[in-house]
């Protein structure tokens, strides 16, 4: 049901790939001015160049490069002046009214009161006695005949249940599962214990309100600067991830040709998540031990690889030699597994270690 694959030692045309970086950079960088369309039609290079590595000769692929450079800087052209001749369109598209900032701290101010009303009425007491009255958890404690540490307790847990259910009240609906509240519950309060209980990693590919509602929720409580995690459902997401990872990946110091190598993998494995998939997540983690690095975990509730080994093996693209697919993702990566089930899911996971130190 489960096959996972041990990453092997990047096949030596990785670093013939990543020595063409400097070149392309070059090329793509004397046409096109905004660093950020820079970087993308570096990697989308890069990308095509991999796909094609099979089918061609290394004393052409500097060429090859550069003219796939070339290329895709003039397709960018022509699509950038499509665009601006169908700008009056999607302009008069946009809606006439916008809500004013007024109007949206009204919103927000009554979605907070709703919150507080539905909190049980002892929570309800307690948090307003410490928050509004200012009564501390000592004479609090007192007064229920418990201890300062107990009432702090219950107040944290409290203000984890006013979270999601203010969070809830700006969505204006129930959740769609007797699941939701439970697990976004569990998020809030950063309660680890709980979340597997529950199986939250999975309730969040599986379930669109509670992946939307998880990122404010993890932002207060327990999301760490060191991990990241982007839901994926649309190619905006692809982005995300990508810059999630060159971001972190900066962090711990790698050299700019490696943070397009990781960005690139990233993007390309979301990408994947998007087409094949539908939705899913990819989580990308700092790593200090044993060595600087980040790892990145991409989780879908797609239909699975029959063929795990097949699909890393060389030459086999899920979409037609225009994508990386797994093997190219694993160049560009030092680890690479994947475990996949039928009818379950794909999750990948990818680590790459800083080079020189
Ligand atoms: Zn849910």
């Amino acid at each position: 049901m489960s096959a996972a694959e041990p990453a092997e030692a990047a096949p030596e045309r990785a670093g013939e790939v990543a020595s063409l970086l400097p070149l392309v950079r070059r090329v793509v960088g004397a046409r096109v001015a905004d660093p950020a369309v820079a970087e993308d039609l570096v990697q989308e290079t890069l990308v095509r160049v991999l796909a094609a590595l099979d089918r061609v000769a290394p004393e052409t692929l500097e060429a090859y490069a550069v003219t796939t450079a070339r290329n895709l800087v003039a397709s960018l052209w022509r699509s950038t002046d499509r665009d601006r001749r169908n700008q009056h369109r999607v302009v008069d598209l946009r809606p006439v009214e916008q809500p004013g900032d007024e109007l949206l701290v009204r919103e927000k101010q009554d979605a907070l009161t709703e919150a507080v009303t539905r909190l049980p009425d002892r929570e309800r007491r307690l948090l307003l006695a410490h928050e509004v009255l200012g009564q501390d958890t000592g004479s609090l404690a007192a007064e229920v005949g418990s201890s300062a540490g107990a009432v702090a307790a219950q107040l944290n847990r409290t203000r984890a249940r006013l979270r999601v259910e203010y969070l809830l009240s700006l969505e204006r609906s129930e959740p769609p599962t007797d699941r939701c509240r439970p697990v976004l519950l569990a998020l809030s309060s950063a309660d680890r214990r709980r979340q597997r209980e529950l199986d939250a990693d999975r309730h969040l590919l599986e379930c669109e309100l509670c992946a939307r509602l998880s990122g404010p929720l993890l932002g207060r409580g327990q999301r760490r600067d060191e991990e990241t995690r982007i839901p994926i459902r649309a190619d905006a997401d692809i982005v995300a991830a990508r810059q999630a990872a060159r971001e972190m990946a900066q962090r711990v110091g790698f050299a700019r040709t490696e943070l397009t190598l990781v960005a690139t993998a990233v993007s390309e494995i979301a990408r994947n998540i998007v087409r094949f998939a539908g939705s899913g997540e990819v989580v990308v983690s700092v790593l200090r031990t044993p060595a600087a690095g980040v790892r990145i975990v991409a989780r879908d509730t797609g239909p699975g690889i029959p063929d795990v080994e097949q699909a890393l093996a060389d030459g086999y693209s899920t979409y037609h030699g225009l994508g990386l697919g797994l093997p190219g993702a694993r160049r560009l990566m030092d680890e690479l597994t994947v475990e996949s089930e039928m009818g379950r899911g794909t999750t990948v996971t990818m680590t790459k270690w800083r080079r020189g130190g």
